[in-house]
């Protein structure tokens, strides 16, 4: 009787995600972060410092892409994504989650 057996909410996707993957890509591509850990750790806590600093974007992935496509257009949520992505890489290479 849950509502989590009769939908299905694995249909749920926040398109934040593949925006941040996307820049994180890029940002780790400069000169300037050379330097990073390219560890599975280390990249995936960049992601996720990034992600809980940006709107999360949500929807089924059933309908809304248009909506969603619109919200990452916009400048103010593509500078809110690259500042978050540089913070996140900046506090990873001081503090790298991976064990010596
Ligand atoms: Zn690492």
């Amino acid at each position: 009787m849950a509502l989590a057996d009769d939908y299905e909410f694995g249909l749920l996707v926040n398109d934040a995600v593949d925006a941040v993957i996307a820049e994180l890509d890029y940002q780790l591509s400069l000169e300037e972060n050379a330097d990073a850990c390219r560890c599975h750790d280390c990249v995936l806590d960049m992601a996720a410092l990034a992600l809980n600093n940006v709107k999360p974007a949500y929807r089924s992935s059933l309908v809304g892409v248009i909506y969603a496509q619109k919200l990452y257009n916009e400048d103010e949520t593509k500078n809110q994504i690259e500042e978050a992505v540089r913070q996140a890489i900046e506090k990873v290479k001081t503090n790298p989650l991976h064990s010596e």
